[in-house]
């Protein structure tokens, strides 16, 4: 678990900037959605979280620490993204244990992590099928369980459930609550998904163009939107 904090951060592409100042404070197990439309900074946003983007300036500290400039592999988090490359010659196990084995992780540690994870996503009776032999749903379900045996301190998901069908991204939005309960961990999870910021989030951060609109509990937004742009998005009209 850890704390989140931006502070006056900006991303600029040459002179085209695309975020344009955000703050915000993200406590220790809580679970965070950032909703918008498409193209106003939510995968910039949180790829800069991961380090998969530079930050062109303010300041990024996760867990007390300023993380502008640490390897992505050391700021205590796992991505989950909408894509999910499983390796399709390697079993359900071997694609959850494949980061930690290649960190060279001690064998009995791997077989605990991925078998508890395996357990936490009703995946044991599918580990030694191979991705191919999966459903959607199935497969990212196993694309999760290859960022939780990392046991990361926060967990990023990048709208990781539109591939998926309606009936699918219902269950699979339960679990990923169930998930949040379970691990008690700090959840960043970006959607352009009213239903799903809505049912999944403790708070709401609404991006537009590049910076925060307004953020608050589902409920706040819903029933006290500050105008019309988040009233149209989330809120009833106001
Ligand atoms: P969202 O995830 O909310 O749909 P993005 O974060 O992907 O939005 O993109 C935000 C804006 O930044 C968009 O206008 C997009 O075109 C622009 N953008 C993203 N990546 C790049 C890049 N590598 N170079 C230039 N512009 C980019
Ligand atoms: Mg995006």
């Amino acid at each position: 678990m850890a704390d989140v904090s931006l502070a006056a951060i900006r991303k600029t592409y040459g002179a085209l900037e695309v975020i344009k100042g955000v703050d915000l404070e993200i406590k220790s197990g809580e679970f965070v959605v950032f909703v918008g439309p498409s193209g106003c900074g939510k995968s910039t946003l949180l790829r800069m979280i991961a380090g998969l983007e530079d930050i062109s300036s303010g300041t990024l500290t996760i867990g007390g620490q300023q993380m502008n400039d640490v390897d992505p592999s050391k700021r205590g988090l796992a991505m989950v993204f909408q894509t999910y490359a499983l390796y399709p010659h390697m079993t359900v196990e071997q694609n959850m244990g494949f980061a930690l084995r290649f960190a060279g992780m001690e064998k009995s540690e791997i077989d605990r992590r991925v078998a508890d994870a395996a357990k936490i996503l009703e995946l044991d009776a599918l580990m030694t099928r191979k991705p191919g032999q999966l459903s959607g749903g199935q497969r990212q379900r196993v694309a999760i369980g290859r960022a939780i045996v990392r046991q990361p301190d926060v967990f990023l998901f990048d709208e990781p459930l539109s591939n998926l069908d309606a009936e699918l991204r219902v269950n699979m939005r339960i679990e990923i609550a169930r998930l949040h309960k379970e691990l008690n961990t700090t959840i960043i999870y970006v959607t352009h998904d009213q239903v799903e910021a809505m049912t999944l989030a403790d708070k709401i951060v609404v991006l537009r163009a590049g910076k925060v609109e307004q953020v608050g509990t589902p409920l706040s937004l819903y029933d006290d939107p500050d105008n019309m742009f988040v009233a149209g998005f989330i809120g009833s009209p106001k």
